[in-house]
């Protein structure tokens, strides 16, 4: 198979040209926008839409079946992306203009969705349309799909989610799932490859308290805003309790060799250093996140004036929930910790996707190819992503679904959901290489 990345950085460059950004606002969806980039994904990848079926789900979600000859039973394969990015930011702060594609005498490409995360979606379609021009039929089916509301957590209608009900209805079910996620790090202990196979969970709620308003220069001793500061501040004191799930222990015993420090020593049996990883839980947000269902506020409202006291006032949190813990456990802490003038109400959230396996044949398959492309040493953890992915709308159809893609690692990237987001294009083929090689091997 002959590589050219000179190629997928055009295509990519052309991708990054088409403002795809989504919005909470459903009705300012740029739909025409992904339209576009649909049209152009026709053009670069000709092979792709003669012999793949092509299906739009929902506004502009894509759909591609590839049916294979049925000699293997092997459940299909399932390729995510998103199609969408998130807002680009301060035009002046940008080296290049965000949806320029523009790649500079370095080889480094700048514009908002390069890495995130049209870079797979590239990878993904490029992989296919080179088996095809070799002529290659999988002996099972592979689907890819590829949706818009991503970066705004699905908002209201989740792309993905439409899509998953679809291959529900249609019986499907996949022995891999790739998403976006996780890669190849160089760490100087050696490389990572963080396969990983989990996400907290994610909600925002919106708390209230309402009491008279008025003037404000007869303020009362405390108003509805300054009780509900002291009830958020509350909540900060009094989080959900630190706890060690099976997870987390998988993740840092795959960690330790490559843990400096008394921090890999703990790692290496997390169960029997469970009290001073505590202690320093407590210290550090890197490790605190991944022993507790973290809240935290972000946003508040008071009245609509200075002198007014205000009738009503509203703060939103966020929430990331750990596996295994529930929205109502969380709601059930809220009620125990805040006094009960304090209101709140779920404004979108979901639990903890379930963890896919380590021990299935989609995993063997990952870890099998990514230590082809990147040496028998290359460290395979486990792990859990920080933010939330496409894929969890997966994981009632499959216990393999991986937030990982293996391409090489590159200090040259970076900017994502920043100004100035790059990626460097001489790393291009070896993203393509992996789900080539990921599609051949899956069939053996
Ligand atoms: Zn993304």
């Amino acid at each position: 198979m002959k590589y050219d990345k000179k190629k997928y950085a055009e295509h990519l460059s052309g991708m990054v040209k088409f403002p795809t950004v989504s919005n909470v606002d459903p009705d300012k969806l740029p739909t025409e926008e992904f339209l576009k980039m649909h049209k152009y994904l026709e053009e670069i990848y000709p092979l792709v839409h003669k012999h793949l079926t092509r299906e739009i789900m929902g506004k502009c979600g894509l759909v591609f079946h590839w049916k294979g000859t049925g000699k293997s039973d092997k459940l299909p394969i399932l390729f995510c992306a998103h199609q969408d990015v998130v807002p680009e930011g301060d035009w002046n702060n940008w080296k290049y203009p965000p949806f320029s594609g523009h790649i500079d005498e370095e080889g480094i490409m700048w514009g908002r969705g390069s890495g995130d995360c049209k870079m797979t979606l590239m990878a993904e379609m490029e992989a296919v349309e080179a088996l095809l021009e070799e002529g290659y039929t999988p002996d099972y089916d592979i689907y890819m799909a590829f949706g818009y509301n991503e970066e705004i957590m699905g908002g209201p209608g989740a792309a993905c989610q439409i899509i998953a009900d679809e291959f529900a209805k249609r019986g499907i079910r996949f022995g891999l799932v790739l998403d976006e996620g996780g890669g190849v790090a160089n760490t100087p202990n050696g490389k990572v490859a963080s396969i990983n196979v989990g996400e907290k969970g994610y909600a925002d709620y919106e708390f209230w308290v309402e009491d008279g308003g008025g003037h404000a220069a007869m303020p009362p001793e405390h108003n509805a805003l300054g009780k509900l500061g002291k009830a958020m501040y509350d909540l900060e004191c009094n989080p959900m309790p630190l706890k060690l799930v099976d997870a987390v222990i998988q993740m840092f015993k795959a960690q330790a060799p490559i843990t400096a420090g008394r921090m890999g020593e703990l790692k290496a049996d997390p169960a029997a250093n469970w009290e001073e990883l505590q202690k320093i839980c407590l210290e550090t947000r890197e490790n605190n996140q991944f022993f507790r269902t973290t809240t935290t506020p972000t946003m508040a409202q008071g009245s609509a004036q200075a002198n007014i006291l205000p009738e009503k006032a509203s703060v939103i949190t966020n929430s990331r929930l750990l596996p295994g813990d529930t929205l109502e456990e969380l709601e059930a802490h809220f009620k125990a910790v805040l006094p009960e003038y304090v209101h709140f109400r779920l404004a979108k959230g979901h639990n903890p996707p379930s963890i896919s396996r380590t021990d299935s044949d989609g995993f063997k398959v990952v870890s099998k190819v990514v230590r082809e492309l990147h040496g028998e040493d290359v460290v395979i953890v486990p792990g859990l992503v920080a933010g939330g992915t496409d894929s969890r709308y997966y994981c009632p159809l499959s216990d393999s679904v991986y937030r990982f893609v293996g391409g090489k690692a590159s200090s040259r990237v970076g900017g994502v959901h920043a100004v100035n987001e790059h990626i460097d294009t001489e790393v291009l083929d070896s993203n393509v290489e992996f789900f080539v090689r990921i599609i051949q091997t899956y069939g053996e």
